[in-house]
Formats: structure tokens, C-alpha cells, sequence
């Protein structure tokens, strides 16, 4: 390769492709390296949920800033990326949880995001086939859904940046080693390459998260919102060694992909019965109609998984001219948008609209020494 790329991004998911294209809109030009096929990693195996989280005030501001972009991009998305602005419902199944949705309630309104709470009969009217007996909600209308490999391709075809297939098994902050020899150098490197990240970059503490998700056949209109069980938060955001929660999403196509497992530390993509009779069982306690409903596909994918649940964003420890974009554990759709456009503001020193310091991997490395 030629001294040409501006910038390299290895790898090609939802966040390396959302970096070649903030980068490429400021004019710079860039090289794709991808081992396999674009959003062909984690990026094809997940939700495709952009949600707005607080788990921490940094993944509030980081989720709230990135779901604001997908709204921008929505008016250019073609039909394919499938962006539907469904809502999230986080469904309440008793007084504790209520309490937690009113929380949030409180947490968002300060924050400048819409969310309201349904009580009991509003749920029931707003998700008719939810059980009955459930507490109530908390509505977040703008949360949405996308369908990200399709969006990875589309964004590194915008980009116009090169492709070049291959396997990087070296990479600095100018120039990046291919398993065939090629030496491609740069100007700037970014490593965005998810769970595997730390194998390019080793100061880098990111842990495989293995989910399982289930899909339907298809029928139109049994959901309506995107329904996340407000117990989800404890399997999400604990680091226990396996955990399930009602997490069910209305696809453009009718179809309802069942989730969500997460189990930390395993990196087999093999499907596991006993997960998915687990996964399956959760929702049905909140979706009993979900049993007469034909699965047609079960599937694994691994959510790249940092000690703090926040991704890597900036400069790597051990080389601050390499740039990490990577460790997005469950939420790398949502907030892929945010991190190409903070890469994109590192790179040309811009001042970023959020705060880019609490994503800095430096911060994992300082803690643990
Ligand atoms: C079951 C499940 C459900 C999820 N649901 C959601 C959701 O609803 N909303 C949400 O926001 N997030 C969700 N996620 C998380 C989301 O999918 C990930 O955070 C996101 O896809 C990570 O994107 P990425 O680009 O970092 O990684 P990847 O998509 O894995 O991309 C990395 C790329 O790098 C390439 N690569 C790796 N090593 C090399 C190398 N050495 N040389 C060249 N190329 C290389 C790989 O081939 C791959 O294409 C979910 C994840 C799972 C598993």
C-alpha cells in the first residue's frame, strides 16, 4: 500500500466503520483494514437497540450525545438500515422496580431527555400482550431501532475509504503490519477492533461477553416498543459470571428477537440450550403468547467487555499516537456514532461536545497500577 491513508482504521464494525466516516467527512483520507467481512464481527450478532443508559454519568452523556446523531442520521439512512423510533418501554413487574422507573424518570428529565411513566392499565393498553399483574413502565419514545451490519457497510461505502482485506497483526501509531508481510503506513492509526482488540493493543483489558439471541417468525404488531425488564440492568451493568433478563424487540420485518444472556469470560460461539430455555423462560414470564411463536434462528455473538463497562476511546497507554476505538460491551451500536465523531475531534484537536477524557483506556490501565 501506498503512504496514501491519512488515517487506518483496522476493523470494520458498527465503531470502525462510524470512525472512517467522521474522519473521511473531515476531509482526511482513509484505509479500512477488515479480517472478514464488514460488520460481519459482534456488529451482526447484536440488537441493534440505540438506547439511552445511566448507568454512569459518562454512559449517560455518551449514549444521550450518540442517540442524538442516529436522529440526524435517520434523515439519510436508506430503507435497509431499518430505523424505526420504537420507544423502550422498561417494564416495572413490581413496587421496587416502579420505584426505579420513577428514578430514572427523575434522572432523564433533568437531563433533557423525554421519558414518561405508565402506570399499570397504560402499559397494558400500550403492550396489550404483556402479562397482566405487571406494576407499569417507564416510556423513553426516542429511543430506536437500527439493523447495524447493513449500517456498517453503508457508512464505510460514504466514507470512501479503501478497503483492504486482511489480517493486522502489528499496529503503531503509523503504520499498521498485515499476517502477509504488507507493511501499510499512516498518519494516524485507530485500532477498532471490538473483542479482539487487545491483541494489537495489549495494555488494553477487554473480556469477551458472550450473548445469545433468538428470532421469530414474522408477525407484525405483537410488540410495539422495544421491552427491556428493569431487572436488566442488574444482568447488564453486574459482573457475574452469567445472567439472563427479558429483552424483546419488534423488527421492521414483524419478526421479535428474543434476548438477552450475557456470560463474561466465555468466547465460544456455540449456542448453548440451557441459555436459550433460560432466556426464552424470563421472557415468557412477561410475554407468555411469546411460546406460541415459531423461532426460526438462535445465534451468539460477543460483546467486547471493559472492567468499567465504558468503551476505549483515545489514545492507547502505551503509544498515545495509536488511537483505540473499542470495548463497547452491549451498548457499541448506540454509541458508535459518538465515538467516530470524538475519534474524529482527537484527531484534528477540535474540542468534542462531550467531555473525552472519562473514555480515555488510559484510565484502566492507571487504576489497576
Ligand atoms: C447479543 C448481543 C446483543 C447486543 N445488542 C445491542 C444493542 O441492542 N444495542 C447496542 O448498542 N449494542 C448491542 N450489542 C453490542 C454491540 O453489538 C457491540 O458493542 C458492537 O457491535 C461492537 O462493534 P465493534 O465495531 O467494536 O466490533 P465488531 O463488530 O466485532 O467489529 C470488529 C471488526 O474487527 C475485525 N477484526 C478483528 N481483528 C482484526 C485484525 N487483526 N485485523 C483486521 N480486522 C480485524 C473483525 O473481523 C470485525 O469485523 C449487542 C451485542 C450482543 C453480542
Amino acid at each position: 500500500m501506498s503512504a496514501s491513508a491519512d488515517v487506518i482504521v483496522i476493523g470494520a464494525g458498527i465503531v470502525g466503520a462510524a470512525c472512517a466516516d467522521a474522519i473521511a467527512r473531515d476531509g482526511l483520507k482513509v484505509a479500512v483494514i477488515e479480517s472478514g467481512a464488514i460488520g460481519g464481527g459482534t456488529t451482526a450478532a447484536c440488537m441493534g437497540h440505540i438506547v439511552v443508559m445511566d448507568d454512569s454519568e459518562a454512559q449517560f452523556a455518551l449514549t444521550r450525545y450518540s442517540s442524538g446523531l442516529w436522529h440526524q442520521l435517520a434523515a439519510e439512512l436508506p430503507s435497509e438500515a431499518e430505523f424505526t423510533q420504537a420507544g423502550t418501554l422498561w417494564v416495572a413487574s413490581g413496587e421496587e422496580e416502579m420505584a426505579e422507573a420513577r428514578r430514572k424518570h427523575a434522572y432523564y428529565g433533568k437531563r433533557g431527555v423525554d421519558t414518561e411513566i405508565l402506570d399499570a392499565r397504560a402499559l397494558a393498553e400500550a403492550e396489550p400482550n404483556l402479562r397482566p399483574g405487571l406494576a407499569g413502565a417507564l416510556r423513553v419514545p426516542r429511543d430506536s431501532v437500527v439493523y447495524p451490519p447493513w449500517i456498517a457497510r453503508w457508512l464505510v461505502e460514504r466514507s470512501g475509504a479503501r478497503v483492504i482485506h486482511g489480517e493486522a497483526v502489528a499496529a503503531s501509531g503509523t503504520e499498521v503490519r498485515l499476517r502477509d508481510g504488507t507493511v501499510c503506513p499512516a498518519g494516524a492509526v485507530v485500532n477498532a477492533t471490538g473483542v479482539w482488540a487487545p491483541r494489537l493493543t495489549s495494555s488494553l483489558q477487554i473480556q469477551p461477553r458472550k450473548g445469545h439471541l433468538l428470532i421469530t417468525d414474522r408477525y407484525p404488531g405483537f410488540l410495539r416498543h422495544q421491552l427491556v425488564e428493569l431487572g436488566y440492568l442488574k444482568s447488564a451493568h453486574g459482573h457475574g459470571s452469567e445472567s439472563v433478563a427479558m429483552n424483546l424487540q419488534p423488527r421492521a420485518t414483524g419478526q421479535i428477537l428474543i434476548g438477552s444472556s450475557r456470560q463474561l469470560g466465555v468466547d465460544s460461539s456455540e449456542i448453548e440450550e440451557h441459555m436459550l430455555q433460560r432466556m426464552l423462560q424470563r421472557a415468557m414470564e412477561y410475554v407468555p403468547g411469546l411460546g406460541q411463536l415459531p423461532a426460526t434462528r438462535a445465534w451468539t455473538g460477543l460483546r467486547p467487555c471493559s472492567p468499567d463497562n465504558l468503551p476505549y476511546i483515545g489514545p492507547a497507554a502505551e503509544d498515545s499516537s495509536l488511537l483505540i476505538a473499542a470495548g463497547h460491551e452491549g451498548l457499541g451500536i448506540t454509541t458508535s456514532l459518538a465515538t467516530g465523531t470524538l475519534i474524529a475531534d482527537l484527531l484534528l484537536k477540535r474540542r468534542p461536545a462531550i467531555p473525552a477524557a472519562p473514555y480515555f483506556p488510559g484510565r484502566v490501565h492507571a487504576a489497576s497500577h
